[in-house]
């Protein structure tokens, strides 16, 4: 992992939390924050657009990734399906004098956390209970019920970690968990580097 120079906000969440939602409220509020755009091998979504929500990749061109250590961490999330976050978007967004922001999963972001620097915020967002995530998992129409499934039983394990992250946000009350979420950003943009 490089060096941390500049801050780093991290959203991570089991799957469905709402932390996608939550990371784009902040950003469209803070003009300081830029959205760090992790590479993916797997497939776009409808709606989505390579280079704004991810940058698509082969298998082939994320090994090569790794190999060139261009990742500044990365995770098989799902099997087959790995996620990085790229040097590169690190070094615009801090050269642009921001602050990245990170969406990422619940072990690439520990993997963080555990360098225990004080210019990264974590925040984790969680729902009461499984029975919300899986309702909202369902509600979002993009995944199939094998891809829910799996996605569920990550959760229970995610939920475990959730005690590590700076703050713990349970997100049942968007309005709520957004204000917490402003609150909490507030704050970590007065800190000095
Ligand atoms: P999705 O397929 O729903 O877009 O993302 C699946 C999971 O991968 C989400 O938890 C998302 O936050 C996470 N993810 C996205 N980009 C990265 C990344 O660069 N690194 C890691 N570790 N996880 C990521």
């Amino acid at each position: 992992m490089t060096k941390v120079s500049g801050k780093i906000i991290i959203f991570t969440a089991p799957s469905g939390s709402g932390k996608t939602t939550l990371a784009k409220h902040a950003l469209s509020l803070f003009p300081q924050l830029s959205f760090s755009v992790s590479a993916t091998t797997r497939s776009p979504r409808e709606g989505e657009m390579d280079g704004r929500d991810y940058y698509f990749v082969s298998q082939e061109q994320f090994k090569s990734l790794i190999a060139d250590h261009k990742l500044f961490e990365y995770q098989e999330v799902y099997t087959h399906q790995y996620y990085g976050t790229l040097k590169s978007e690190l070094e615009r967004i801090w050269s642009q004098d921001k602050v990245a922001l990170f969406d990422i999963d619940v072990k690439g972001a520990f993997g963080i956390e555990q360098l225990k620097q004080k210019n990264v915020l974590t925040i984790y967002i969680k729902t009461s209970s499984l029975d919300v995530l899986r309702q909202r998992l369902v509600a979002r129409h993009s995944d199939s019920e094998e891809s829910i499934e799996q996605r569920l039983r990550r959760a229970g394990e995610e939920l475990e970690y959730a005690k590590y992250f700076d703050y713990v946000i349970t997100n049942d009350r968007l309005d709520l968990a957004k204000k917490m979420v402003e609150v909490l950003i507030e704050d970590f943009l007065q800190q000095p580097l």
